[in-house]
Parts: C-alpha cells; sequence; structure tokens
C-alpha cells in the first residue's frame, strides 16, 4: 500500500499532503493554495491539503461516471465483498489508523481507536447490506405480482466535519457504495489524512478506480458539489449554520440532500439517580474528545436536590489530566470560543465550580480543561448555543416538568439523556423530550449499528438517518415493478 504514516505514540511527526483522489490516483487540484493541517497538540503544521474549486469537481464527477456502470453491473453480494475486505485491512492496520486520527483531530490515543473501531462496525453494516436488503414483494391480486428494487441514485457526494475524521465519511460510504452509487468525498480541510489512507485502503479491498474519489478544500468545493447538476445526492455532517445552507443550496439542482448539524445536549439528573454510575457518564459525556462530539453532554439539568451528584462530577473533573485523559482542541479558535462563553457565563452570574481556562496538556498547542459552571440560567448562551469543548452548564430547576421544558425549549433536537432508577421517569422523559437520540442512564446515545444515527429539529436538515437501513434508502431509490404473466388474460383497471 501507499503512504502508511509513521508515528508509534504522540511525538510529532510529519505526513505527506493531502491531494485529491480521481480514479485512483492522487492528483494535484488545480488551484496550487495548500492550507495547512495542524497537529493540534503542537499547534504545528505536519502536511498541507489542497484547496479544489468547480474544475476538480467536475473531473471527479467524470472519473465516477465512466467508472459507474460496470460497477452496477456487479451484483450486490461483490460490492458488498470490498467491506470486507475493508474491514480485515481495517484491523489490520489499525495502530496506524489511531495514530493517525489522533495526530490531525487532538483526541487521545483510547478516543481514537474507539472511532477507528467504530468506523470498522460502519463497514461491517455494509458486509451485511448484501443479506439484509433484499426488497417486498407480493401478489397484489390474481396474478399480478408487485416487486420492489432499489436501484444507486449515480454519482453521490458526502461532506464530513472535523470531529470523526475517519468514521463519519464511514457513516456515508458503505450503504451508498454497496447500493451501486459512485461517491465523491469532501473531507474536514482540517484533518484530510485519515482519507488518505481510507482511498488507499478501499483501492486494496478491491473497490474499482472511480468508484470513491477525494476532493479536499473547503468552502469553495462544497459550493462547487452542491451545484454540479451531474451529482444526484449529497449528505453533509457538521454545523447547524452550515448543514442549513448547503441543504438550501444543493437542493436546487434537485439532489436528494440530508444535512446532519449542531447540538445542544441536555442531561436531566434527578435525585434518585445512581450517584457513581451518573457522575463518572455525565463526566465522561461531556469532557470525552474534549466535548467535540455532537453526542456531548453540554447542559446538565438538575432536577431538584442533586448537590451530593454534582459534587462528585466535580471531584472526577479535577482529577482530570489535559493531554493524558482529554485531548486537545482542533485550533485557537476554537479555544477562544469555548473560554469566550466560560467568561460570559461568569460575567453573567454563573458560578465556576471547575475552571479549565488555563489548563496545558502540553507547552504547544490548543487546550481547554474541563469546566463545570453552575447556576447557569436558561437565557444564558452557556445554555442555549453550541460550545463544543469540555464545558458542562448546570441549569438548576425544580421539578421533571420544568426539566423537560427547558430541553424542549432548544432549538437543536440531537441528544438527551437522564439519569434515574425509576422506570417512571425515564419512561416520561423518554416520551416527552424533544430529541432524536435518547438515553436512559447514557450520556452518549449512539444508536451503534443497525440502528440509524439522526437527530431532530435544528440538528437535522432532510429526512430520515444517515446511518442503519436509512442510510441504504438514502442512497438509493425504489424502482416498482408490477408483472403479470401471459398466462393471465383477464383485463382490469391494471392492465
Ligand atoms: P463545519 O460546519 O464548520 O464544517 C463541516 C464541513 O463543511 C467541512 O467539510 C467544511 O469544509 C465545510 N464548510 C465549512 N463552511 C462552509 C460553508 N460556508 N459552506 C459550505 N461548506 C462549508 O463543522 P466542523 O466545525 O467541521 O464540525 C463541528 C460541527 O459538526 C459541530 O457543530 C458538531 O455538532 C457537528 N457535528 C454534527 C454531527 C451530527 O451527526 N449531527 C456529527 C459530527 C459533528
Amino acid at each position: 500500500m501507499g503512504t502508511p504514516f509513521q508515528a508509534k505514540s504522540y511525538e510529532f511527526t510529519q505526513y505527506t499532503s493531502a491531494q485529491n483522489w480521481i480514479g485512483g490516483k492522487w492528483v494535484d487540484a488545480q488551484n496550487t493554495e495548500k492550507l495547512e493541517v495542524i497537529n493540534p497538540r503542537f499547534g504545528k503544521s505536519m502536511a498541507q491539503v489542497c484547496m479544489s474549486g468547480a474544475d476538480d469537481v467536475a473531473k471527479a464527477v467524470a472519473a465516477a461516471k465512466e467508472a459507474l456502470p460496470a460497477w452496477q453491473d456487479m451484483p450486490i453480494r461483490e460490492r458488498g465483498e470490498v467491506f470486507y475486505n475493508l474491514r480485515q485491512l481495517m484491523h489490520d492496520n489499525i495502530e496506524e489508523l489511531t495514530w493517525l486520527v489522533s495526530h490531525e483531530n487532538g483526541k487521545t490515543y483510547d478516543e481514537s481507536k474507539a472511532e477507528v473501531l467504530k468506523a470498522i462496525e460502519c463497514a461491517e453494516y455494509g458486509c451485511a447490506l448484501p443479506n439484509i436488503a433484499a426488497a417486498p414483494q407480493l401478489e397484489v391480486s390474481r396474478g399480478v405480482e408487485c416487486r420492489i428494487v432499489y436501484e444507486p441514485v449515480g454519482v453521490v457526494a458526502g461532506v464530513t466535519p472535523f470531529n470523526f475524521p475517519i468514521m463519519v465519511p464511514l457513516w456515508m460510504l458503505p450503504q451508498a457504495l454497496v447500493g451501486g452509487n459512485a461517491f465523491i468525498l469532501k473531507p474536514s480541510e482540517q484533518v484530510p489524512l485519515s482519507c488518505i489512507r481510507l482511498a488507499e485502503m478501499l483501492q486494496e479491498a478491491g473497490l474499482p478506480d472511480g468508484i470513491f474519489n477525494i476532493v479536499n478544500g473547503g468552502q469553495e468545493t462544497v459550493e462547487a458539489l452542491c451545484d454540479d447538476e451531474d451529482i444526484d445526492a449529497l449528505a453533509f455532517v457538521g454545523s447547524t449554520r452550515v448543514a442549513k445552507i448547503v441543504y438550501g443550496r444543493a437542493a436546487q439542482t434537485g439532489k436528494r440532500v440530508l444535512c446532519l448539524g449542531g447540538a445542544k445536549n441536555h442531561l436531566l439528573v434527578v435525585p434518585d439517580a445512581d450517584l457513581e454510575l451518573t457522575a463518572a457518564n455525565v463526566m465522561a459525556s461531556f469532557t470525552g474528545c474534549a466535548g467535540q462530539r455532537c453526542m456531548a453532554a453540554s447542559v446538565m439539568v438538575a432536577v431538584g436536590e442533586v448537590d451530593h451528584i454534582i459534587d462528585e462530577i466535580k471531584n472526577h473533573a479535577q482529577r482530570v489530566e489535559t493531554g493524558k485523559d482529554m485531548g486537545a482542541i482542533v485550533n485557537e479558535a476554537s479555544v477562544e470560543r469555548i473560554t469566550g462563553y466560560i467568561d460570559a457565563a461568569e460575567a453573567q452570574g454563573a458560578k465556576v465550580l471547575v475552571d479549565g481556562r488555563n489548563a496545558k496538556g502540553g507547552p504547544e498547542g490548543y487546550w481547554v480543561g474541563p469546566t463545570l459552571l453552575d447556576n447557569v440560567s436558561p437565557d444564558m448562551p452557556a445554555a442555549k448555543e453550541e460550545i463544543f469543548g469540555p464545558v458542562l452548564s448546570i441549569v438548576r430547576v425544580k421539578n421533571l416538568d420544568e426539566a423537560i421544558e427547558l430541553e424542549n425549549s432548544s432549538n437543536y433536537g440531537n441528544a438527551s439523556a437522564v439519569y434515574t432508577t425509576s422506570g417512571d421517569v425515564a419512561k416520561e422523559v423518554m416520551n416527552r423530550v424533544s430529541a432524536g437520540m435518547c438515553g436512559v442512564n447514557i450520556g452518549v446515545p449512539v444508536p451503534r449499528e443497525p440502528f440509524g444515527f439522526g437527530g431532530w429539529n435544528d440538528s437535522k436538515f432532510g429526512h430520515g438517518n444517515i446511518t442503519g437501513w436509512d442510510g441504504y434508502r438514502f442512497w438509493t431509490r425504489p424502482r416498482k415493478i408490477s408483472s403479470k404473466w401471459a398466462l393471465q388474460k383477464d383485463t382490469t383497471w391494471m392492465s
């Protein structure tokens, strides 16, 4: 295989620059402008990434269109075979992929390994598709049979965020490729490096050249993907601000579009919650990946007297060693945004129980430690807006109704969870919160494969989920076939 990443630890390591992957080859973008790819632990460039425009997108589309007929002619079982091979290659190279994710994104080794394992789980869904994608068939009246065939959409595209460099692309690829499409990926320009290895592994796994392409870049590249008339479907994962723009723009060309956006996740904690489980889980939810997860806890809704639990979360947070237990923040602007929210909340009367503003995980790089804000009022930006850092805003309410009302007042609706030992409380919360992914005593309620991932409200634009069966349906279109055999001579309204 091509270009292995050599790092075996956090030690700063340079890597090859990210070009475009078109028709199974690395090629330069038309534009010679390049962006530095920064290792957030060191705040130092480890590679460069090219910035593509409409011409580069057109080249990827042409390669995809050329490769598509032969790929679509292959039986689904043969297309699925690629993901068996990819799964094995990812396992065989898991250390390398783990360090690559860690170096470009800043998350810890353990978090990076968990991401790669979750990406492998997504690839497994691709292995399963040939066994589960059989479509319905029914004799709808005597001698007349209706059946469905899931056909590919054509040339499709995916745009992904910085926080899961390899997992989010794999939310899309198994369903889209096994479904018979050709794919153009636009990774986040902040983390384009894991996808270099992904492209090379897909090729080694047997994927024909041209069926998976990468165009690197930023806003201009995404706009070109949205505007290209020959791209038939586009999925996006990123912030709500951009998700809304992309949803509107891509739909202008009649594409099928699904855009997953940002989040403000509420964890409701009631007095009967198990102390140890709740404290450890809430802590893990808001500090995992340094809070840079769309499923991270952001608001803890303290229902009544739960001070003993808050004290225990505080104890946990104070023990965290930034840099060892918790990774870096992706860039300097994000550090400023996160600390800006903490400064504002403090100025507006919130109490800073644990302060991560001056935490350092190393002599260089971008860091914020776990931060616990108490007495945050619902109208403060820290309670309403996505901070996307290791900050938990505690909002105190008197009862469960008030807690649910607070959760429902959020524009977002990605995740929500309750910590309780009462089945009644759990059921009440699960029935009434306005969120697409809900947890009982689970702070990061990710619907694992085969369940579909996707939020509600401003956390998602478009229908269905990105993973699981909904993902397969998004990347395919059902052909409905009605047949009557020649012996059936009668004439009806269906004739
Ligand atoms: P982002 O929206 O800044 O970028 C996402 C992608 O959009 C990148 O590939 C980027 O190049 C591109 N982009 C940026 N600005 C653009 C513009 N103006 N027009 C067109 N394209 C543009 O998001 P990010 O900072 O990379 O990722 C963090 C965000 O993603 C958070 O809001 C997080 O909640 C969200 N996220 C959501 C999910 C989910 O499943 N709902 C999953 C992961 C991350």
